[in-house]
């Protein structure tokens, strides 16, 4: 008995033996699971990281085209501007030649305003000298320039004057008429109504260019 008792103690033993290293085997099976878990999350996360990666570097090659687009974009507008500020500077040059030329004119018109009113100072009190200077500027413009000509009518049909509805006579209100369209006046009265014309023209167009239409003398009616 001693002899089988001692076997079943072996026996024993060597069964407590194989199940200590069953367990440290799946201990160690476990371990290694783990592990490999452990390499496929690393791994898992390496690949995001590298997707992550290639997306970040695919976005930047793509905003790098955008900035290009735009920078040719902005060269573009650059070039345009110049060529707005060159048709404006062209303007503003041809602005002050116009400019230049007003002003040359309003110098002129200022110089014919005072040669107007230093005229009329001239006659105020003098109506001879005016009668006097008319009949030379008749002689004189008569035959060349077609302007304010007087002369006497040849033929005397009507013998009113349109301005004043009186008849004519033979000192300061005789028969007169433009040569331009023979309406007649009383000559007072046509002195009296140029004298008014330039008169108006003064005071009217201090800053503008005198201008009287002597051949819209129309007779008042
Ligand atoms: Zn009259
Ligand atoms: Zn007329």
């Amino acid at each position: 008995m001693s002899n089988s008792g001692s076997y079943d103690q072996i026996k024993e033993k060597i069964v407590k033996e194989i199940d200590a290293i069953i367990e440290k085997k799946e201990a160690l099976v476990r371990s290694k699971q783990e592990r490999i878990s452990e390499k496929e999350e690393k791994i898992e996360i390496f690949e995001k990281g590298v997707k992550s990666g290639k997306n970040a570097r695919k976005n930047l090659d793509l905003q790098i085209v955008e900035f290009s687009r735009q920078e040719a974009d902005f060269d573009l507008q650059i070039g345009n501007l110049h060529a707005q500020i060159k048709i404006i500077e062209n303007e503003k040059r041809g602005l002050q030649a116009v400019k230049l030329e007003r002003e040359q004119e309003l110098q002129k018109t200022d110089k014919m305003n005072l040669e107007t009113v230093l005229i009329l100072e001239k006659y105020k009190n003098d109506k001879a000298l005016l009668q006097k200077d008319l009949e030379e500027l008749i002689t004189i413009n008569d035959a060349s320039i077609k302007a304010l000509t007087i002369k006497k009518p040849e033929d005397e049909d009507d013998n009113t004057c349109p301005i004043c509805l009186e008849g004519y006579n033979k000192t300061d209100h005789f028969r007169s008429c433009i040569s331009l369209c023979f309406h007649q006046f009383g000559m007072s009265c046509l002195e009296k109504f140029l004298m008014h014309a330039v008169r108006l023209a003064t005071e009217t167009s201090k800053k503008g260019v005198i201008y009287i239409d002597f051949t819209d003398l129309s007779p008042i009616k």
